[in-house]
């Protein structure tokens, strides 16, 4: 397992969310920020808004420098690596962010993904 997707784990562990998310975001070998997913407001409000995503988390804590990575790591109750993928909503934003790599976990190993 990657060393920056291992801290991600740590941040998902942190979650109080029902699907359990973590994020760190890193230019060069400086983690730059780091985030679980969170709740932003009660589901019967906009329940497709009710959390920020981890990623989203991350970018309201720092503006990332051109060439940034992102690690995204998501956990199961028994806290085991689960699909982590950035959702598009989460790489849109990512990518006019210019972030230009984002390492996420799967229950087989890490998975990469190039974001535009
Ligand atoms: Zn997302």
């Amino acid at each position: 397992m990657l060393p920056y997707l291992n801290l991600a784990l740590k941040q998902a562990a942190r979650s109080r969310c029902r699907y359990r998310v973590g994020a760190v975001l890193v230019k060069g070998r400086r983690v730059l920020a780091h985030s679980s997913n969170r709740y932003r407001n009660s589901p019967g409000i906009d329940f497709k808004h009710a959390t920020f995503h981890a990623e989203e988390a991350l970018l309201r804590r720092v503006c990332p420098p051109r060439g940034s990575v992102v690690y995204v790591a998501r956990i199961n109750w028994a806290g085991a690596p689960m699909f982590a993928r950035p959702c598009t909503r989460c790489q849109d934003t990512l990518a006019a962010h210019g972030v230009t790599l984002a390492r996420y976990t799967t229950p087989t190993g890490p998975g990469l993904l190039r974001l535009a």
